[in-house]
């Protein structure tokens, strides 16, 4: 093992108290709290790191009032605190009872290192790569060496997932320089929050100011947006920003660093004994990108479970449970906003920070406000970024979209006893919905490969698409009864390929529901099915399917609470009563189609306008195709209704062909 300042050799045989997997910011306060709690004597403690920690990369700053714990336990720690706060050059505020606090990271990675000597604790520089349980023995892998240990702390840095709807991951990113000013022009007592008089960028920025003297400073540029800033964009502000309000300088140090602010999932360690910490274990806010004070806090309850015999299990956090309640839905809408709409940012907080006292509003982002107060808050705020977030997210919310398709169910049940009416409105929404997203969802495959319009690659993509649908054509013609059990196996396959993503089905569980949507959709309308089916080659269909046969889906979404689920399979159900086509469209148009434009935009990670602008030549395409087939393709009797749709389903089933193709590559690729 290589050497550094507390070192050691490890025996594989030898079973760790305590293993530290990381030894940043949450492990050492996590330390340094059951070393004062005397629960780490004539213990053998264990510190993974593939770094040495003798650098300093990070500046931790919380408020706090004097008296609280993380106040107090830190104290010798705490390199400096202001208690004045400055959000505008002119403005000064009073924090008082609460003060803002700074701790040097190389501070607390010195005071880790003196532990550690004093109680031998060992140490590896290495990477963790793996967790693994055997015989009731937890084991961390190291270097290719397998060590156990009984309480094992895991702090590496997190794996965020993709954002799925509902979902925002920005960073909040940021430079900053130490600075000696010429002159002794610097406030020691006031510290600036937020400055956002400075060029925003198309992002949401600001400047951080902490004075450690008259003339030594932290001038940093933070921004929050999914573009990191770079180092040409901070020197520019920082520069000029430093001349304006200090004059001359100098750079003594740099620091820089990047922070997600994401409610997404993250991928956590699972093997049991194994305790998450830090930010892999959802500590930081997502709006603020402030975690120090949670993960001081967590340690200290992971101290007091200790002391008290109980068990660490329940400190690992998931996502479900961590982005539930207010506090997670206020932050979503923020993060929305810096995401979709950052130049929204720079009003919001001007007016918070000007309107909201700053005590309240720290309060508020420690999360112990309570409702009125939060109201309060909000009233203070513009209100249209606000709403327009508000909207987006009920709309995303899993329930919205099947109570919508229940309402239009409902609508359609009502209208039987006027069929003219019926007709008229279902009819109209099946040729808006077609035109809106059920044709262009299928008219972006030639986006999935790159998300550009790949011209050297166009004509081999649009012959090879062509290929494939004329070759479903031709099975069509010559052998429409093998064309229709194709039909029916790859439309189950996608179908519930799309729906299996959004409610996290199994490959195998997809398919079956892919298959009991259709069988259920076509078999409680057997005898309309099986007009349109003679109309597209003499075949039909030999089962009728009762109204509750999917009852035993009910009973599993039941058991999932599943709401989203449970309200699909009610319309679906009352869709038996409504005519076949209007059926078939709610599905294809209202869930199917939807769902996936929903998955093509995670995936293409461009705005709606765009994916259907993008879409507009493979769309017309496909209408003219349709036309092709209605002048082209032989009727099996005199042109009437459902010949009419025997020809649709045929253009649907060739269209659709290579479609599935390309969607199961891009459902494979997420
Ligand atoms: C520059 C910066 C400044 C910040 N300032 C503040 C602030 O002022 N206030 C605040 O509340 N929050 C702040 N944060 C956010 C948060 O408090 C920090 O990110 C904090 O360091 C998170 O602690 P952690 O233990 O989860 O991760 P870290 O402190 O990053 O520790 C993770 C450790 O894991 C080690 N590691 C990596 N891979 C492996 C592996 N395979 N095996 C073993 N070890 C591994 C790393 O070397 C590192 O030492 C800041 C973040 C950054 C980046």
């Amino acid at each position: 093992m290589e050497a550094n300042n507390f070192i050691v050799r490890v025996e594989p045989s030898v079973r760790y108290d305590y293993i530290f997997c990381g030894t940043g910011a949450s492990a050492s306060l996590l330390l340094l709290e059951l070393e004062r709690n005397n629960l780490l004597l004539h213990k053998r403690v264990l510190l993974i790191d593939p770094e040495n920690k003798n650098r300093k990369d990070k500046t931790f700053c919380f408020w706090s009032t004097e008296d609280e714990p993380i106040t107090q336990n830190l104290n010798p720690l705490i390199s400096k605190s202001w208690d004045t706060i400055a959000h505008t050059p002119l403005e000064q505020l009073s924090l008082s009872p609460l003060s803002y606090n700074h701790v040097d990271s190389i501070d607390l990675y010195h005071k880790i290192q003196s532990l550690a000597e004093i109680h031998h604790w060992d140490k590896i520089v290495g990477y963790v790569t793996e967790f693994a349980k055997e015989a009731e023995e937890t084991f961390v892998v190291v270097n290719s060496t397998r060590i156990a240990g009984q309480n094992i702390f895991d702090s590496r840095p997190p794996v965020h997932q993709p954002a799925q709807s509902n979902e925002v991951h920005i960073y909040q990113s940021f430079i900053g320089w130490i600075i000696e000013t010429e002159s002794a022009v610097l406030n020691p007592d006031v510290f600036k929050f937020m400055d956002f008089n400075i060029a925003q960028q198309g992002s949401t920025q600001f400047v951080y100011v902490l004075p450690f003297s008259s003339n030594k400073a932290l001038v940093e540029v933070t921004r929050f947006g999914s573009n990191q800033i770079n180092t040409t964009e901070a020197e520019e502000i920082l520069k000029d920003y430093i001349l304006n309000y200090y004059g001359n300088y100098k750079i003594l140090d740099v620091e820089r660093g990047s922070i997600p602010m994401s409610n997404t999932k993250i991928e956590s360690e699972t093997t049991e004994g194994v305790i998450n910490l830090g930010a892999r274990n959802y500590n930081i806010k997502p709006s603020t990108g402030y975690a120090f004070k949670n993960m001081y806090y967590q340690a200290l309850a992971i101290t007091e479970t200790l002391k008290s015999g109980g068990n660490l299990s329940a400190f690992n956090k998931d996502h479900h449970n961590t982005f539930k309640g207010r506090f997670a839905f206020y932050d979503a809408l923020l993060l929305d906003i810096l995401k979709n709409n950052p130049s929204y940012g720079k009003p919001i907080f001007i007016e918070l920070l000007k309107k909201v006292e700053t005590k309240t509003t720290l309060k508020f982002l420690d999360e112990q406000t309570n409702l009125i107060e939060e109201i309060s808050i909000f009233l203070q705020l513009p209100w249209k970024p606000f709403l327009q977030a508000l909207f987006k997210k009920i709309i995303s919310t899993s329930w919205v979209q099947p109570l919508i398709l229940l309402g239009i169910t409902l609508l359609f049940v009502l209208l039987n006893k006027f069929a003219a009416l019926q007709n008229l409105v279902g009819y109209a929404l099946f040729f808006i919905g077609m035109v809106a997203v059920g044709i262009p969802h299928g008219a972006v495959d030639h986006l999935l490969e790159t998300g550009n319009w790949d011209l050297k690659k166009a004509p081999i993509f649009v012959l090879k698409y062509l290929f494939l649908a004329a070759l479903m054509g031709l099975i069509w013609y010559f052998l429409p009864s093998l064309a229709l059990i194709g039909f029916l196996v790859y439309s189950s396959w996608h179908f519930g390929q799309a729906d299996g993503k959004k409610w996290r089905f199994n490959p195998l569980t997809s398919l079956l529901w892919g298959a009991s949507v259709l069988a259920f959709i076509l078999g409680t309308h057997l005898d309309e099915a099986n007009t349109i089916l003679v109309g597209m080659g003499n075949i039909s269909l030999p089962f009728n399917v009762p109204v509750w046969a999917l009852l035993p889906w009910m009973i599993w979404a039941l058991f999932r609470k599943q709401t989203g689920f449970v309200l699909t399979l009610i319309w679906l159900s009352l869709s038996s009563q409504i005519p076949l086509m209007l059926s078939f469209g709610l599905y294809f148009i209202g869930q199917h189609s939807l769902t996936s434009w929903k998955h093509l935009q995670l995936h293409l990670k461009i705005s709606n306008k765009i994916i259907w602008l993008q879409s507009l030549p493979f769309h017309l395409g496909a209408w003219l195709i349709l036309g092709f087939f209605y002048f082209f393709w032989p009727l099996q009797s005199e042109f009437n209704q459902s010949q009419q749709w025997g020809i649709f389903f045929i253009f649907i089933a060739c269209i659709s062909f290579p479609h599935v193709i390309a969607m199961h590559g891009m459902y494979r690729k997420q």
